[in-house]
Order: structure tokens, then C-alpha cells, then sequence
């Protein structure tokens, strides 16, 4: 695969990666290792953005099958995105990085509220940014908030850390003959109705140009070796067919 030059990426991991081979919530292990793989990549001399979900501990589609208000518990689900960038702040810390996390639901205690011009200074002193509480708003995912975040940071590109190596015509823990894209077009993804990230979380790369790279986040090391050009993932672009 041909090297591309990154400056600054944006790497959305989901709540779900911080689990390990729990049921639920945080596992400080799985944390450590997640905060090494970040690391990793800073080490090649890049700026990170970090988005990470929070269906490890609460999805608002989840509250609302059980009967809760929708927008209540979306407001929940952002809530837990914060723990979990807590948890990721502290694991990173402890490896000596230095973060700030920027929350779109305002919380001075705890952290600061997104402010652009202030994360583009923390990512010049080499601080890791993580931006928390998605859009700060119900009705939308942190996929969605990472695009967001993407784009108004200036992202070459949002990285997708899953527990598969890419994107397939199939699931491939399903159908052992699903066959793995090395790139595809934003317009495929939208229209075959591929699972990548939201539909609107891919309308807004597809529209502001960033490319999506999937890989799996569970393979220690890997990140950084995609960033080197190596490994295997996926790239959804606007150039690709
Ligand atoms: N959420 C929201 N607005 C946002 C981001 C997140 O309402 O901008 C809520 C929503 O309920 C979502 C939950 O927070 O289900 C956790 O985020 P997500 O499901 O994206 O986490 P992931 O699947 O990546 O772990």
C-alpha cells in the first residue's frame, strides 16, 4: 500500500474498545492498551484528535427500546462518552502524553468545552485532544461527532479503530466468504448501505473530502503500522469507485 503523509488524524475508537473481554463498562487494561496504541501513533510525530464512543456503558437507541424518552437517554449515552474519556485521559497520562478533553456538553469541573482555537493550540504543544459528548446533541452518534470533529480540526483523515480489519461485502464473522475492500467510494458505502460508520457521519467526510480509513484496533501495534503504510484496512475516499 502507497504511504500517505498524514499530519493529523482523528482517531475514533468505540466505547466497546475499552470492554476487553468484559461484558460492560471499563476495563483499565484494555484502557492501557488502547492509550499505548495511541501513543504509538503520536511517536511517528503526528497530532491526534481522539473520539470515543460510549456504548460500553450507555446507547440512547438502547434506553429508548426499553421505554425511556429517546433524547433522554441520548443525553446519557453522551454522559458516558465523558467517562470514557476520563478513563482514556488518565491511561494516556499515565504514558506520559499529554491530552486535554474537550466536552460539547460544558462540564468545568472535569474538563473544557470545545473551543477550536484552543484544541489547534493543544495539538501544536503535542497534546492529544479528546473530544467528548459527541455533538452535544440527541439524535446523532459519536461517529457523527468524529466526523464533526474531523472536519472542523482539519483532519487528513478519520481513522476507525473496529474489532475487523476493514470493510467487507458481507459480514465476515457470518459468511466466511466475504470478501475485504482496500478502498472504496463514499457513494458506495452510502448507497450499498455498507456498514462503515453512520450514514451521516460518512456525508459529511464524503462532503469535506476526509478520507475513512477502518482497521482493527484489536491487533497491538497496528495502528501505528497503517500509518507506516503496512497492515490491513480499509479506505473509503472520494476517489476510489
Ligand atoms: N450520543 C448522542 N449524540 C452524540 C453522540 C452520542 O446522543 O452526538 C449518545 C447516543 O445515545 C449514543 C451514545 O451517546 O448511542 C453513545 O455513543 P455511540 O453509540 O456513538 O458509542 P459507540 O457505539 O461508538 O461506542
Amino acid at each position: 500500500m502507497e504511504k500517505k503523509q498524514y499530519k493529523r488524524i482523528l482517531l475514533k475508537l468505540s466505547g466497546e474498545a475499552l470492554m476487553g473481554d468484559t461484558q460492560f463498562g471499563i476495563d483499565p487494561d484494555t484502557v492501557a492498551r488502547m492509550a499505548g496504541e495511541v501513543k504509538a501513533a503520536q511517536d511517528t510525530g503526528l497530532q491526534i484528535c481522539l473520539v470515543i464512543g460510549g456504548g460500553n456503558i450507555f446507547r440512547g437507541m438502547a434506553g429508548a427500546a426499553k421505554g425511556m424518552d429517546r433524547a433522554q437517554a441520548d443525553y446519557m449515552g453522551m454522559l458516558a462518552t465523558v467517562m470514557n474519556a476520563l478513563a482514556m485521559q488518565n491511561a494516556l497520562e499515565q504514558l506520559g502524553v499529554a491530552t486535554r478533553v474537550q466536552s460539547a456538553i460544558q462540564m468545568d469541573a472535569v474538563c473544557e468545552p470545545v473551543i477550536r482555537r484552543r484544541a489547534e493550540r493543544h495539538l501544536e504543544k503535542g497534546r492529544v485532544v479528546i473530544f467528548a459528548a459527541g455533538v452535544g446533541a440527541p439524535y446523532f452518534t459519536t461517529d457523527s461527532g468524529a466526523a464533526l470533529r474531523a472536519a472542523e480540526m482539519r483532519c487528513d483523515a478519520l481513522f476507525k479503530g473496529t474489532s475487523v480489519d476493514g470493510v467487507y461485502n458481507a459480514d465476515p464473522k457470518q459468511d466466511p466468504n466475504a470478501v475485504r475492500y482496500d478502498e472504496l467510494s463514499f457513494s458506495r458505502v452510502l448507497t450499498d448501505n455498507l456498514k462503515v460508520m453512520d450514514a451521516s457521519a460518512v456525508a459529511l467526510c464524503r462532503d469535506n473530502d476526509i478520507p475513512i480509513v477502518v482497521f482493527t484496533i484489536r491487533e497491538q501495534g497496528n495502528l501505528a503500522k497503517i500509518l507506516r503504510g503496512e497492515g490491513v484496512s480499509t479506505t473509503v475516499c472520494n476517489q476510489a469507485e
